[in-house]
């Protein structure tokens, strides 16, 4: 390796530490940190965040990055890494400190206002706090130069997509979910969710959790797993930490949660370790990030199969508890399709629609088409005219989520994302293991991960996430396999 390689990747991999070790401060505060903590803390991310933003934007690092660029042919991974690092180094040159700080400032300000205002189920002491950001957020994009506002703010949670293809690729999928949603509702068949709302004590709870995460094959000595208000992993490679939380009446919190967790925490720990530190040694997207989470907690996690293994050993851990319960009727129990007002509780059919409906209304805040003041108005009447239902307070509405106050434009479609790549990738893993559910009946999961993680996992971000869905799958992302999917199993568990 050359000496301005070199040079090039001992800075990479600096910057990359700075933000590891801002990751694990943030883990630490929400899971352990003692509540008189939170100023020091604020104090000391501050100091990091600063840091490796100057480290960053260095002009020596961009004059590095140039360098290297001369000599890259028919290196595809240092393409890639070169293609990153340039990403993350033009974006924070453009956007001038002086925004960068006020918005982080008028971010934190408007997350203690939503939690006040969502208590209190006050919108309009949020609606200057959200404007605010928004402002702050729309000047971010402008900075950032890409023709369109909102393709600057998506392009940083999933790399190469364009507002112009989710408008597409969205109202496809908006029209057949609500589709099937209808034959869903109007379906002889009314199974119900009552078996997963008996006394499940907290300790066999965590104890299944562990046992199906271990046999999923993720490393406890590479990780652990804790308790959260919010569940979230963090971390990468050999520290890779889950969180979940427990509800003793409500089987589906810590059991899919724990699930959703160990599915991002294996693409984590399955990533490429000779390229540990490098800008394409990285996950993918965060779409395809949330594909890895989906592919476990649904797919898998909510097929016939897996509890034709699992059930019994989630019986031993509720002695007497589940004991008159069949495959069929747990099954069913899980896939349960409710229109409902709350996103993360949201089933697999009327998930993606929560996120569309966020996504066309940011998207029409990002252009100015809607202002923050008639958000409610707009909330409720995209959750009718979806859901057929409507929410009876903004708490359960457009007060339910975090991002927007987090200034989070451009992240929640990659939330439907993942579960489109998700169902994409199945298709293929099904044709390269074609006794896939004879072996997850036998409790056998560690085939999916090694599928995964060649196809996936230790590709990091080599290629951008569209071209990479089309290597794995032949073809470019589309609802066709997610609808394919659901569309199979909604008609078994209801009889239509
Ligand atoms: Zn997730």
């Amino acid at each position: 390796m050359t000496e301005t390689r070199e040079k090039f990747y001992a800075r990479c991999e600096e910057i990359h530490d700075l933000q590891e070790i801002q990751q694990l401060l943030e883990w630490d505060q929400q899971v352990i940190m003692p509540r008189k903590g939170a100023e020091q803390r604020a104090n000391q991310q501050a100091a990091l965040a600063a840091l490796a933003h100057r480290r960053l934007t260095d002009p020596a690092f961009g004059e590095l990055v140039r360098a290297v660029e001369t000599g890259v042919a028919g290196d595809e991974v240092l393409a890639a890494d070169l293609r990153e690092a340039r990403r993350a180094h033009d974006r924070a040159v453009k956007i001038p400190e002086a925004l960068v700080a006020e918005r982080a400032k008028a971010c934190a300000l408007a997350q203690v206002a939503w939690e006040e205002a969502k208590a209190q189920d006050d919108f309009a002491s949020f609606e200057p706090h959200v404007a605010k950001v928004l402002d702050l957020t729309r000047r971010v994009a402008e900075a950032v130069g890409t023709e369109n506002r909102y393709d600057a703010l998506l392009d940083e949670y999933e790399p190469g997509m364009t507002e112009a293809e989710l408008k597409v690729l969205f109202s496809d999928l908006r029209d057949r979910l609500v589709r099937l949603m209808d034959k869903i509702l109007g379906a002889p068949r009314k199974p119900s969710q009552d078996v997963l709302k008996r006394h499940y004590p907290e300790a066999g709870q965590e104890a299944f959790g562990i046992r199906v995460a271990r046999d999923m094959g993720y490393d406890f000595d590479a990780g652990r797993l804790d308790r959260s208000v919010h569940p979230f992993t963090s971390g990468t490679f050999g520290d890779v930490r889950i969180t979940t939380r427990y509800d003793e009446r409500y089987l589906n919190t810590a059991l899919f949660g724990t699930l959703h967790e160990a599915g991002h925490a294996l693409y984590e720990q399955g990533l490429d370790p000779a390229r540990y530190r490098h800008p394409a040694g990285a996950y993918a997207s965060l779409g395809v990030h949330e594909s890895q989470s989906r592919f476990w907690e649904n797919l898998l996690g909510r097929s016939g199969p897996f509890w034709r293994h699992y059930l019994p050993v989630l019986q031993g851990h509720f002695p007497g508890v589940l004991d008159d319960v069949t495959v069929d009727a747990f099954c069913a129990a899980v896939n349960v399709c409710q229109p409902s007002f709350i996103r993360v509780e949201a089933d697999e059919v009327t998930y993606n629609l929560h996120i569309i409906l966020r996504f066309e209304l940011e998207s029409a805040l990002v252009s100015g088409a809607l202002g923050t003041k008639d958000l409610p108005a707009a909330w409720n009447e995209k959750m009718k005219a979806f859901l057929g239902i409507t929410p009876p307070s903004n708490q359960v509405g457009v007060l339910q989520d975090i991002h927007w106050s987090a200034g989070l434009f451009g992240y929640f479609p990659t939330y439907a994302l993942g579960n489109l790549y998700a169902a994409q990738f199945m298709e293929v893993l099904r044709r390269d293991l074609p006794d896939l559910d004879e072996r997850l009946s036998e409790g056998e999961l560690l085939p999916v991960r090694s599928w995964l993680a060649e196809n996936v996992h230790r590709q990091g971000r080599t290629y951008l996430p569209q071209d990479l869905c089309r290597r794995i799958t032949g073809r470019p992302l589309s609802a066709d396999a997610s609808m394919a999917y659901l569309g199979t199993k909604f008609a078994e568990v209801y009889g239509f």
